[in-house]
């Protein structure tokens, strides 16, 4: 579509997004161009535009699924219309996380793609076809852009090595949290306490499979060297609040597992001392399984994710990305955002 045009959401600084018309991407060769069906609003994205770590100028959004609308030169096995997401670009092969087969953290990998990159807040991206996987017929596109998510949720979880008869808190009940929770019941850890401030994501977190959704005023603070009356076995701190994840802290069982999941601006405290004595495993939780797109896809098709309720009901165009994106960090949304590539003006 040579000289063709499409609207993108545009970061332009100051915290604010803009839709811009832009020229539709040319797939190089070994690429297609997809047009983008839904992307998902990200805490990522909100870090980015909110506390303005994003470059003017760039189009955020990695949370999608699209239909191939044109193939580049030497694209093989690949058909306009075929829909897709797309997976990580492979690992070295070579460097320590790829030897031991955790390519997301390859020390090769393409860094700083979300803060300057073409991401899919817009009508069409171009992307490498080996990164393409197909999507099962009886997975609806809007579905599919949950795959990025569900992916990392699947990471965290088996990085943490939970079992199905652990006691877990996830502390956040925002799109992280909600996901980490449904992914876990679908593996069968029924065990599960949300912790959230807002009522609606409290509301939410039973409705995705919690047992149970607390204020997060309600966890004690532990004393010096001793459990809390009720402690966790494996906990997600999912809120990136700086605050929750030292009260979360407080709640691990001797030789309990801690996982960080949430980034945030502000950094807790570790007391290590505790997790000396307790003998702590306390870990952090970033991408994706070598062949985690594929589970996601396999795992969102399934029908064990309360999709409807993970998803939330209404979809926004590009024009109210940011004003959805304000929402979003007031909490006063629960679940996760799709967008649509239109301008839906109003
Ligand atoms: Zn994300
Ligand atoms: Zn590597």
């Amino acid at each position: 579509m040579p000289g063709a045009t499409m609207p993108a959401a545009v970061y332009v600084g100051d915290g604010r997004i803009e839709v811009q018309q832009l020229d539709v991407p040319e797939p190089a060769a070994g690429e297609v161009l997809v047009e983008v069906s839904h992307c998902g609003i990200c805490g990522t994205d909100l870090h980015l535009v909110l506390q303005q770590y994003a470059r003017p100028g760039s189009v955020l959004g990695h949370e999608w699924a699209g239909t191939v609308v044109a193939t580049g030169a030497g694209v093989t096995g690949w058909a306009v219309g075929e829909r897709i997401v797309a997976g990580p670009r492979g690992g070295c092969g070579d460097c320590y996380a790829c030897r031991r087969d955790r390519p997301s953290v390859c020390r090769s990998r393409a860094r700083g793609d979300m803060l300057g990159g073409r991401g899919a807040y817009c009508r069409y991206v171009t992307v490498d076809a080996a990164r393409l996987l197909r999507l099962p017929d009886t997975l609806s596109t809007r579905a599919a852009a949950l795959s990025e998510p569900t992916a990392i949720a699947l990471h965290t979880i088996s990085l943490s090595g939970v079992a199905p008869g652990d006691r877990v808190l996830v502390t956040g009940g925002g799109p992280v949290g909600l996901l980490t929770t449904a992914v876990l019941g679908a593996q069968g850890v029924a065990d599960v306490t949300v912790s959230e401030p807002s009522a609606v994501r409290r509301a939410q977190a039973l409705t995705v499979g919690a047992r149970r959704a607390i204020e997060p005023t309600v966890l004690e603070r532990a004393a010096i060297g001793q459990p809390v009356a009720e402690p966790y076995d494996v906990i997600f701190e999912c809120s990136g609040v700086a605050a929750a994840a030292e009260r979360a802290l407080d709640q691990l069982d001797e030789a309990g597992t801690f996982v960080f999941v949430g980034t945030g601006h502000d950094w807790p405290r570790v007391n290590h001392n505790r997790a000396i004595i307790f003998e702590m495993t306390i870990l952090g939780a970033y991408n994706y399984n070598a062949d985690g797109f594929a589970g996601a896809v396999a795992l969102l098709d399934s029908g064990r994710l309360p999709l409807d309720a993970l998803i939330a009901p209404i979809d926004v165009g590009l024009d109210a990305l940011g004003v959805t994106m304000e929402r979003l960090s007031r909490a006063e949304i629960a679940g996760k955002v799709m967008v649509r590539p239109t301008v839906e003006g109003g």
